[in-house]
């Protein structure tokens, strides 16, 4: 546990408001909305609580409760604060936080996008040990107008913070929206120099995988469903799986860890890293993720070091960035002998 704790790691997939964990929703509900009642702690309990008979859909039902402690500007602010901390925390050296900008009585979604970077941006002082990035997020539910507007709004914030606004993601209920009527906000990112990140062949639905296949993307989403042959695809672009191991088994879509196509994806040797998505939502960390990596498939320390070499490699970081964060690994494994 304290090797990998220690491990300066690095997290490619992570959902900004899936990853409030039960003690920041306290603190956001109390600093922020003066909420100390033991009703808001039994939420907080049930929030985290998982049936046996979970699924896809109840997962996504329990975001509409983070959703309400971030309805507000002062909300998104701390809880973007309190995210960069508990990363921070599980030595996360470098973080890319995916986030779908959203409009309320409150804020526009060019606030929320504002209100995120600017947090983002005042934690490096107080969080020096973290790189954060951000990739705003299409939510697949959402009408294609706000799609595009997404885009835009994360094009003119990559305009003035390049290092920072990296990529498109796209995500939301899967059985929702047509994947190719995003395809134009997409590629327009794509055009202008945003990576694009895909939540892709989440459930079993074969059309839309072909179909995000021949699209691209830099990297993969979850990739549950997908063949040996689409592994094959994926290894031949070097297009990494980001694999959510707590996240796939609790909500339903892999039945075990066992079962996770981890495990096929090492043995093809095809890209992959290891992810927490909504470390909140799902109560783990990058470094519970890595310790059920080596529990469940014997992995050793040597490759648990090479899985984080090889997130680094795949993220969205410049290349400058990129060396000083594998030099971070090389100076921890020096540190162990
Ligand atoms: P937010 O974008 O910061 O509000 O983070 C939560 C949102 O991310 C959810 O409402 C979903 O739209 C999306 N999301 C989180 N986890 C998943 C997932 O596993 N699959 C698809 N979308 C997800």
């Amino acid at each position: 546990w304290k090797f990998l704790k220690e491990m300066p790691k690095v997290e490619l997939h992570a959902h900004l408001n899936g990853s409030l964990n039960t003690n920041s929703l306290q603190d956001l509900a109390e600093k922020v909305y003066g909420n100390t009642s033991e009703e808001f702690s039994h939420l907080c309990a049930r929030f985290v609580n998982f049936e046996k008979d979970s699924n896809l859909d109840k997962c996504f039902e329990k975001f509409a409760f983070v959703h309400e402690l971030t309805s507000t500007a002062a909300g998104l602010q701390y809880a973007t604060e309190l995210v960069i901390r508990d990363f921070a925390n599980d030595n996360i050296q470098y973080l890319e936080l995916r986030t779908t900008p959203k409009a309320n009585k409150n804020y526009l979604r060019r606030d929320y996008l504002r209100i995120v970077l600017d947090t983002i941006k005042r934690s490096r002082k107080k969080y020096p040990n973290i790189l954060v990035k951000l990739l705003p997020s299409i939510n697949r539910s959402e009408p294609v107008a706000v799609a595009e507007e997404t885009v835009a709004l994360a094009l003119e914030f990559a305009k003035t913070d390049p290092d920072l606004v990296v990529g498109i993601d796209l995500s939301g209920i899967p059985t929702k929206g047509k994947f190719t009527d995003f395809c134009g906000a997409l590629d327009l990112a794509r055009r202008e120099g945003l990576k694009l990140v895909i939540h892709c062949a989440e459930i079993d639905n074969p059309p839309e995988i072909k179909e995000m296949l021949s699209f691209g993307m830099s990297r993969c989403g979850h990739g549950t469903y997908l063949t040996e042959e689409d592994f094959a695809q994926m290894k031949a672009a070097n297009i990494p799986i980001e694999c959510c191991l707590t996240s796939n088994v609790k909500s339903g879509s892999v039945s075990s860890f066992e079962e996770h196509h981890l495990k096929r994806l090492m043995e093809s040797d095809a890209p992959r890293v290891v992810c927490t998505d909504d470390s909140g939502v799902f109560d783990t960390s990058l470094t519970n993720e890595f310790l059920l990596v080596v529990e469940t498939f014997n992995v050793t320390r040597d490759q648990c070091i090479d899985l984080t070499l090889e997130a680094v490699k795949h993220s969205f970081a410049s290349e400058q960035e990129r060396q000083q964060m594998a030099l971070k690994v090389e100076h921890y494994v020096n540190s162990l002998q």
